[in-house]
């Protein structure tokens, strides 16, 4: 029997490189659903060569070219509002959820509902919904597999039965392309800069948050959720060369790590193969290539993003919620030259201490704060360009 696998964000980077993990597969795997933004031209070579039963293009004007551009009767082409969740009827075993930001947290949820398996490629989902989410997971017994390398070296190296004598858990980071550089010398920074990743080959928005190390602080609030373990054993240690993807260190001095060449596909195919594991088209990783791994604390000073997100998931309640809107309206507005790099963390402090701080019970809840905190990010990013 095949996996039936639904990719959501098809024409982004973990959506292309999950499609060539399974043109690698063809045998263990059956396309049944894409989902794309805008980029309707690639979509069209991608329904040509994985024949999917289902498309949903979310932006109006690419699903009229989409249309105009390519007839099939036997594809089913969705649009609209509840695109997202429709393409979830079609039968399917395996979500890719590859959406970048709070955008993908309604399919996620949807998801989760029917009890699937969920790749989870949008940490901003769990960010924003982590409780929410974890409870719909747990009651309609899906499974989380998360696809950011950081986690899913954890879930490689976690043992989950004795969870109690776990220590800590070590998040690696890059540092980004901007490591050992002090504020001043960020001042200029342009966007080309920001996502030009020393490491990784990732979407925009990961890369900037990657050079200021707010990824890192998502993702300690995405490991939070996904592993139930509390803050302050959640460490992160910025390791240049991206080998290690993390540890886990147990009571007995045990320090497992995953250790791997930086390429998402192996997390990929690690989640699309589960429980089983399947090859993987990747340069395999040569230590004696390497030769040399090295370690350091993160500076605080000059990426302040880092402890504002530890800060709001302390807090808890809509904190998450508005760190993340505030830090999207923020990225966004840099990525277009509208503000400096060095605006968006104080945007997002400026968001983060001004918003009403208050719990949340509902999906709808978190959207109309997400709502409210861009709001009031974008009064902030009004103000840095004046
Ligand atoms: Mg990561």
């Amino acid at each position: 029997m095949k996996k039936k696998v639904t990719i959501l964000g098809s024409t982004g980077s973990v959506g292309v490189s999950t499609l060539e993990i399974i043109n690698a597969h063809k045998e263990k795997f059956e396309i049944i659903g894409l989902s794309i933004n805008k980029n309707y031209e690639k979509l069209i070579k991608q329904v040509k060569k994985f024949n999917p039963k289902v498309v949903a293009i979310k932006d109006e004007v690419a699903y009229k070219n989409f249309k105009k551009n390519y007839v099939n009767k036997d594809l089913t082409i969705l649009s609209g509002k509840e695109c997202l969740k429709s393409i979830l009827d079609f039968e399917v075993d395996f979500v890719m959820a590859g959406i970048v930001g709070s955008a993908g947290l309604i399919p996620v949820l949807e998801a989760a509902k029917k009890g699937l398996i969920i790749g989870l490629a949008n940490k901003e989902s769990l960010v924003c919904s982590g409780s929410i989410l974890t409870k719909v997971i747990r009651d309609n017994k899906a499974t989380l597999l998360p696809i950011d390398s950081e986690h899913n070296a954890i879930f490689q190296v976690l043992d989950k039965k004795n969870k109690h004598e776990i220590d800590k858990i070590i998040l690696t980071a890059s540092g980004g392309p901007f490591i050992g550089k002090n504020r001043e010398e960020l001042k200029d920074i342009s966007p080309n800069q920001a996502i030009n990743h020393p490491n990784w080959r990732m979407g925009k928005k990961i890369s900037v948050d990657s050079a200021t190390l707010m990824n890192k602080g998502l993702e300690v609030i995405e490991a939070y959720y996904l592993f139930e373990f509390p803050v302050n054993k959640i460490d992160v240690l910025i390791h240049p060369q991206s080998i290690i993807h993390s540890c886990v260190e147990y009571s007995d001095g045990s320090l497992l790590a995953q250790m791997g060449t930086p390429d998402m596909k192996t997390p990929i195919a690690y989640a699309l193969g589960y429980p089983d594991r399947i090859s993987a088209p990747i340069k395999k990783l040569s230590l004696d290539i390497i030769q040399k791994l090295t370690f350091y604390q993160p500076d605080h000073k000059t990426f302040p993003l880092l402890n504002l997100a530890i800060e709001a998931i302390k807090i808890k309640k809509n904190a998450p919620t508005v760190l993340n809107a505030a830090n999207e309206v923020a990225v966004d507005a840099f990525l277009k030259n509208r503000i400096s790099f060095l605006s968006i963390s104080k945007i997002v402090d400026l968001t983060l201490n001004k918003a009403r701080i208050c719990t949340i019970n509902n999906v709808e809840e978190i959207l109309q704060e997400d709502k409210d905190a861009r709001r009031l990010a974008s009064s902030f990013v009004t103000s840095a360009m004046n």
